[in-house]
């Protein structure tokens, strides 16, 4: 249940990592420096590979230093070439890690109920020079990863899902991280599981885990030889054992985000012009709290984003530009608003109102009670 504390109002942010107490992580600490082992594959790495397949419900974990690091290895690793098709609504670091594999980002548009992309337009897009799709869950809800899947087989192509937003989702009564040839986590302070700075990739078999590992420790194979261009991207010690402590701690947070979520759809109701993007969903981890803003809110999306700030509530509007609209990208042919009406749109009159685990009955009250003041 929520805690009802009477507190003076504080300034609430749109994310807030959960700590667990300082005290639960010292033992971690004097292990770390008792053993003198702080990275490199030490006892906490692997222990928390081991941890996190059991917890997600997945085959294989490879550990990485942050997220944007990891998408770059999992691009390497299938080593495609050419075009490949992207959603401009997500974090610039989706199309950042392409460019840096020199691959081609093509933009398609999202589906309005999820702001995910639309399989039947990714068909549309496929040329003879695509290699592969990366694909995000949007607020960690679940891509149509079976019409993905279709569209891939049918043209030979990859899948690739960034799931920095999907920790810990379930889709069809398992993980959502078994879908594709890859899924990527993210585990930065703003993210639900946060091991500081991290991230990993989840791979379907040994053999391919095996090449990750490799690559991101430079592509050394051993002492004497090194196989191939790798990059730095090794989880130390220290992030894997913060890890380890979130882990014990990460259904009890996911409970707390349930009841935050349940008490803004029950606020919410009946404010003219504001809907939540998503209806519940079991199997979500309520990483976000996603509104459109209707044009019949005569404030709108932005002032309403204003309004919240002059009260010290801090909402972002994920994602908003769009990641096409940024300098790297907006010359591109699938840049162009006419390719791209849902995402324009959903840029416009989106939302992400504050949500953590540390929120109570009396924030989430205070945040509604502003946006109905707003009108
Ligand atoms: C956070 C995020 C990333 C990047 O992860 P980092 O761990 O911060 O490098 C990539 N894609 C999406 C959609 C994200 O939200």
């Amino acid at each position: 249940m929520l805690r009802s504390l009477k507190m003076a109002n504080k300034d609430i942010f749109v994310t807030k990592p959960s700590m667990p107490p300082l005290s639960e992580f010292l033992p971690y600490l004097e292990e770390i420096w008792e053993r003198q082992v702080l990275t490199n594959g030490g006892p906490f790495h692997v222990r928390l590979e081991e941890e996190l397949c059991r917890h997600l419900g997945v085959e294989h974990v490879s550990l990485f230093t942050n997220g944007t690091i990891a998408l770059m290895t999992a691009l390497k690793a299938l080593d495609i070439d050419g075009e490949v098709i992207t959603t401009p609504f997500s974090f610039v670091a989706t199309s950042h890690s392409l460019v840096w594999n020199n691959l081609r980002p093509v933009f398609v548009d999202v589906a309005p109920d999820t702001l995910n992309l639309d399989p039947a337009k990714i068909r549309a897009a496929i040329t003879p020079s695509t290699t592969a799709i990366l694909a995000v869950h949007c607020y960690g809800h679940p891509c149509d990863v079976a019409a993905i899947q279709a569209v891939a087989d049918e043209a030979g192509l990859r899948v690739v899902y960034d799931a920095a937003h999907a920790f810990g989702v379930r889709h069809q009564g398992h993980s959502l991280l078994r879908h594709g040839d890859l899924s990527v986590l993210s585990f930065h302070a703003t993210k639900m599981f946060n091991t500081f700075e991290g991230g990993a990739i989840v791979s379907p078999s040994l053999e391919v885990k095996r090449r990750i590992d490799r690559l991101k420790n430079f592509g050394i194979i051993d002492e004497t030889s090194v196989a191939e261009v790798g990059t730095n991207g090794k989880m130390s010690e220290l992030n894997a054992a913060f890890g380890l402590l979130q882990l014990k701690h990460v259904d009890e947070y996911r409970a707390r985000r349930r009841e935050v979520d349940r008490l803004y759809r029950k606020t919410l109701q009946g404010i003219p012009g504001i809907r939540p993007l998503h209806a519940p969903r079991d199997g979500d981890n309520y990483s976000y709290f996603p509104i459109m803003v209707e044009p019949v809110c005569r404030i709108g999306r932005d002032g309403l984003y204003e309004r919240l700030k002059e009260n010290g509530i801090y909402s972002r509007r994920y994602f908003f530009p769009l990641i096409s609209r940024f300098a790297p990208y907006n010359t591109l042919p699938s840049a162009a608003e006419t390719n791209l009406p849902v995402a324009t749109d959903a840029a416009q009159r989106v939302l992400c109102l504050p949500m953590s685990t540390d929120l109570v009955e009396a924030d989430v009250r205070r945040i509604v009670g502003i946006i109905a003041a707003a009108g």
